[in-house]
């Protein structure tokens, strides 16, 4: 798209690819090995110390990480799990996929989050498992999500599809609950074009979670070709396909080493956002909750078309006319057309999501954004409202 001044379009969450990570993909094409193998083993590896969790499992999506970690804990018809309708539609189609229902609970309409009150008064005797959603990177109150399931015996499955980077009270995501599914799809913040990774503490967990996400196949089955010898393997369970490759894993070795510098990068970025909009009649993200790190993953305007005199949709369209790509997180699950039918989910259901879906969009937000893109993403805003947002 041409942009007047030469300017190029800044797509909503491009990825940050470096010189490293197309060496080291090229060096997996030249090696022939570029299914599951010893980049996958690094790969977790150093998401393991990155998180400080006992086990790491990648997988192919965070979708796959949820649907398995549901697989694993014997999840089922019968069995009710609550998260939000505040969340990308993989949270609650993973519910699906396993068979149990999904029960949801509205999120709280400033920070956006699942809240406990909600979780607790959902709670039912065919409730097993709860998957607060860290939106945008602001993590949920774990510690009274962690009452709520210690009184009812519920399992708790992160999805911080956002919050690779987030703690809660010094603890690093990833080691608070059960079970911790994380993202590296393109737009997250770390990404291996499609990824996912479970962490958990539980080895029974990680090795199920291990054979079923390679057709049930005992153990290291990825070996079966390597130059070790041809081994026979055996099938455990009757598994998926939901390994991650090598060529995946080669992005992401060289990704984790500029966690903190992008996360810094991020930060920096909301601060000026923070205080470019203060003075506009546009809604601004709701501070971290205490004593949390916040992953910085979604900075998200509120546009009420009453108050600034525009709508949300035509605002995103002016941003888009001055080059700058925007996205919606996210239209309410209940509003979606298999959802409403199958479960009867009304707007009025979850006030709070259709509210913030209403009126949400998310601004580019990335480590690769320079001082000059961030400026453009300032001036555009202002532009897209009427009379400069005054
Ligand atoms: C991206 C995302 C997912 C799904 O991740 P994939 O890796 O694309 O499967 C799940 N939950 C949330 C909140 C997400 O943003």
């Amino acid at each position: 798209m041409d942009l007047p001044g030469g300017d190029r379009y800044l797509v909503f969450g491009a990825p940050t690819i470096g010189d490293e990570e197309i060496a080291e993909v090229v060096d997996s094409l030249r090696s022939g090995w570029i299914g599951t193998g010893p980049k996958v083993a690094r790969f977790e590896e150093l998401l393991r110390e990155y998180t400080g969790a006992e086990h790491a499992v990648a997988v192919h999506s965070c979708t796959a990480a949820l649907h398995l970690s549901m697989v694993a804990a014997g999840l089922g018809p019968g069995d009710e799990v609550i998260t939000t309708p505040m969340t990308f539609v993989a949270t609650v189609n993973a519910i699906v996929h396993v068979g149990a229902t999904p029960v949801l609970v509205d999120c709280d309409r400033d920070t956006q989050l699942v809240t406990p009150e909600r979780i607790e008064a959902a709670v039912t005797p065919r409730t097993r498992a709860v998957i607060p959603v860290h939106l945008a990177g602001r993590i949920c109150d774990l510690e009274a999500i962690h009452d709520i399931a210690r009184r009812h015996g519920l399992l708790v499955i992160e999805d911080a599809a956002h919050a690779l980077e987030g703690a809660y009270r010094g603890r690093k995501v990833g080691t608070v609950s059960q079970l911790t599914c994380f993202s590296f799809y393109v737009t997250k913040n770390l990404t291996t074009g499609e990824g996912g990774l479970v962490t958990t503490s539980d080895p029974d967990l990680a090795g199920r979670i291990r054979t079923y996400a390679l057709h049930g196949l005992s153990r290291d089955a990825w070996k079966r070709f390597s130059d070790a010898g041809y081994r026979h393997y055996q099938v455990h369970y009757p598994g998926f396909k939901y390994n991650m490759m090598d060529l995946q894993a080669a992005i992401g070795i060289h990704q984790v080493p500029h966690l903190a510098e992008w996360l810094a990068r991020r930060e920096r970025i909301w601060a000026r956002y923070d205080e470019a909009f203060a003075d506009l009649p546009v809604g601004t993200p709701a501070p971290a909750g205490p004593d949390t790190v916040h992953a910085r993953h979604l900075y998200t305007l509120m546009v009420d078309e009453a108050r600034c005199g525009v709508s949300r949709d035509e605002f995103m369209a002016r941003l888009h006319e001055r080059g700058i790509g925007t996205g919606v997180h996210y239209q309410g699950v209940h509003l979606h057309p298999y959802y409403r039918d199958a479960f009867g989910w009304r707007p009025e259901d979850f006030p709070n999501t259709t509210w913030i879906g209403e009126r949400t969009l998310s601004l580019p937000l990335s480590g690769a954004l320079g001082d000059d893109d961030v400026e453009r993403v300032v001036d555009a805003v202002r532009a897209s409202l009427p009379r400069g947002g005054a």
